[in-house]
């Protein structure tokens, strides 16, 4: 008798869980970091700097997060010239042989108290024109993963050889699937409600004359931190994805998402 009840229980409680689960994924902000605006939708420039090897990748990952009731994205001329430098109020988007560095793509995201003030999103042409990357769904996946940290958004799952959640926010060994992890999913879009449903009394979001928002030094808004060694502290890191965060004091933090090499 006391067998069956704790199977019952067993049962009702995997029902419960899997009832409870989709609500549990929804909820991948990275500490509640946002863009400041003030009011949505809001449109952030993604600055193109890549190659046209990666130019329909780039235009598929702005259609897709343009989705999104809260955000649009539109391509403007990067400004990131040959380092990926970042600009103010916006998301840079790169592409180059960066070297056998280890990392495939790499997010650096700017913030300030709790406002995201510039991004960066690199794809390293080192690791994509090997077989093992030169594919069209890993270029999706990076693509599309990395611009998203720069709105806010984390992964939603780490683990490389479970069953693909449908999402580029899943990091995953099989980005064809089935289900596919090439593009934004539902529960992507309902954590970016979740994010942006607040409206602020500054904006962060296209200051391109500015290069300064908030209380933010100008070594660090203006700096390059590309090199593993520039990442501060490391917060987590399985192998695969990576995340690391460095504090320049004054509320003033840089994080790097970083996609392992295989
Ligand atoms: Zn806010
Ligand atoms: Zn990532």
């Amino acid at each position: 008798m006391r067998m069956v009840r704790t199977v019952v229980l067993s049962l009702g409680l995997l029902l419960l869980s899997a009832v409870l689960l989709p609500r549990v994924l929804a909820n991948h902000s990275w500490g509640g970091y946002h863009w400041a605006r003030t009011a949505n939708p809001f449109t952030l420039k993604l600055g193109d700097n890549v190659s046209s090897a990666w130019k329909a990748y780039l235009s598929e990952a702005s259609t897709d997060w343009s989705v999104s009731s809260v955000l649009d994205t539109t391509i403007v001329a990067g400004n990131g010239g040959k380092n990926c430098k970042a600009t103010a109020g916006r998301i840079e988007v790169c592409n180059r042989k960066y070297g056998n560095n280890g990392w495939l793509g790499l997010a650096q995201v700017w913030v300030s108290s709790t406002h995201i003030t510039q991004a960066l999103a690199k794809m390293n042409d080192t690791y994509f024109t090997t077989n093992t990357y030169n594919k069209p769904e890993w270029r999706r996946l990076v693509m599309c993963q990395e611009i998203a940290h720069g709105f806010g958004l984390d992964h939603q799952d780490e683990a490389f050889d479970n069953t693909n959640l449908g999402t580029c926010m899943d990091y995953t060994s099989n980005p064809l699937g089935p289900p596919s992890n090439e593009h934004p999913n539902a529960h992507d879009y309902e954590e970016l409600e979740i994010i942006y449903a607040h409206l602020d009394a500054i904006t962060t979001v296209g200051q391109s004359t500015a290069r300064n928002p908030g209380n933010m030094p100008e070594w660090v808004a203006a700096g390059e931190f590309g090199n593993a060694s520039d990442w501060g502290k490391e917060i987590r890191n399985n192998g695969k994805v990576a995340l690391y965060e460095r504090d320049f004091g004054g509320g003033n933090k840089l994080f790097s998402f970083v996609i392992f090499a295989r």
